[in-house]
């Protein structure tokens, strides 16, 4: 099915405005996306209508609260095909989610000189917290290369592994590259060596399907805010076995079945995970953002999108002195490039007064910036709701920048 684009756009107030008296070209969407009405509207709803604390409460506003943040859950489950509303986990975001990981998995299976696999293209967020852990528990970071493409090196992943191999964690979806790395692949291989796997779908869920028990990885994260949800709402799904087995991460209310001062007992799956009070008005306005890019279709999502940065790739190549960084065979929309020596950051500021929202810099990708010797690039992330018009825009702007040089 063909996406509507200019009725998609009226769902978006904010790409209605003008900045600097230029219409607002937004491209910006890997940083985050923006809000379509229905989910902006569940919040105030939820505000005006529904809001009590949940799950301890007699009264019907509690009552009513809690089975939305339970409905909620079961969204979340059904858009990733989890096999269980068990297996998912409200938290703040993808960094919450892996700084989760990493805290109790290392707790329950890492002990000193054992190591977690990752690449070369993740973000901090799947860098830190295991650098983290490293410090306290001297465990170790092995990574996998990648290719001149920035395709990873899978021959490279497989001599990775060795006795003290323990968790592999790469990201699905490059959020500077735009690759689409191998998932299935990569948890094959961790499984032929018994070793679980942790996806970082951060860059993916928001722009393709996503099917947890299609991929088979133990436990895969993801952000609200970057598939058009509310910021400070995020998932972690794991396997039930998996998330049984890892102890608590937080502890408070919620998350315990008893407390006294002598011993205090955990509290089941969900909510074991769950400490404090949950934002049921994120979660719930989470749902309504996965209804609307499933009423959509995510493979048309995915097909549109595809579409628009192979005519933003041909569009920018013909501009003198363009470098486009990631070039793998199956991308995402996400599209870096540097033009000459002009400074990332110039470009950024330039384009931004013509109206282009971009992102420049390292992207919290140093190391790859490392790998790639440069220090960063100007990077522009495209969603269904971007046009032909605006990706001709985006030259049009770059070409003048250039001449200005
Ligand atoms: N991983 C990847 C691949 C990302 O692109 C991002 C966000 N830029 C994150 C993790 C962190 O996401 P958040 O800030 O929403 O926790």
């Amino acid at each position: 099915m063909a996406l509507d684009i200019q009725t998609i756009r009226q769902d978006f107030p904010i790409l209605g405005k003008t900045v600097y008296n230029k219409p607002l070209i937004y491209l910006d969407n890997g940083a985050t996306t923006q809000k379509p009405r229905c989910v902006v509207e569940k919040m105030v709803f939820n505000y005006y209508n529904e809001n009590a604390n949940i799950h301890r409460g007699v009264h019907f506003l509690s009552q009513a609260a809690t089975e939305a943040h339970e409905e909620a859950r079961q969204a979340v489950q059904h858009f990733l095909n989890a096999r269980s509303s068990n297996e998912i986990i409200f938290t703040r975001g993808t960094t919450e989610s892996i700084n989760l990981i990493a805290s109790s998995f290392t707790d329950e299976c890492m002990s000193a000189g054992d190591e977690v696999i990752v690449s070369v293209m993740e973000h901090h967020s799947n860098i830190v917290p295991w650098q983290i852990q490293a410090a306290r528990r001297g465990i170790s970071l092995r990574v996998i290369p990648m290719n001149e493409r920035g395709e990873l090196d899978m021959e490279a992943y497989e001599k990775l592994f060795n006795e003290k191999t323990r968790l592999v964690s790469v990201a699905h979806v490059s959020n500077v590259l735009g690759t689409v790395n191998p998932v299935k692949e990569i948890v094959r291989i961790a499984h032929e060596h018994d070793i679980p796997v942790l996806i970082d779908g951060a860059q993916s869920v928001p722009h393709i399907p996503v099917d947890v028990q299609d991929i088979d990885a133990e436990f895969y994260v993801f952000s609200g805010h970057k598939i058009y949800g509310p910021t400070g709402i995020g998932v972690l799904y794991g396997k039930e076995e998996w998330l049984d087995r890892l102890p608590p991460y937080q502890g408070g209310g919620e998350m315990i079945a008893s407390v006294s001062f002598e011993k205090t007992t955990f509290n089941e799956l969900p909510f074991k995970f769950e400490a404090g009070t949950p934002d049921y008005i994120g979660s719930t306005a989470l749902a309504e953002a996965l209804r609307y890019v499933t009423t959509l279709g995510m493979d048309n999502i995915a097909a549109y999108e595809h579409d628009l940065l192979r005519y933003a790739e041909e569009q920018l190549e013909r501009i003198p002195g363009m470098r486009i960084f990631g070039r793998a065979k199956e991308k995402s929309g996400v599209l870096s490039f540097l033009v000459g020596d002009i400074h990332h950051y110039d470009m950024g500021m330039l384009l931004d007064h013509l109206g282009i929202a971009v992102r420049t810099g390292h992207h919290c990708a140093q190391p790859l910036m490392q790998a790639l010797g440069i220090e960063g690039t100007v990077r522009a992330s495209f969603s269904f709701y971007n046009t032909r018009e605006e990706v001709d825009a985006l030259a049009a702007g770059i070409e003048r920048v250039r001449k200005m040089f």
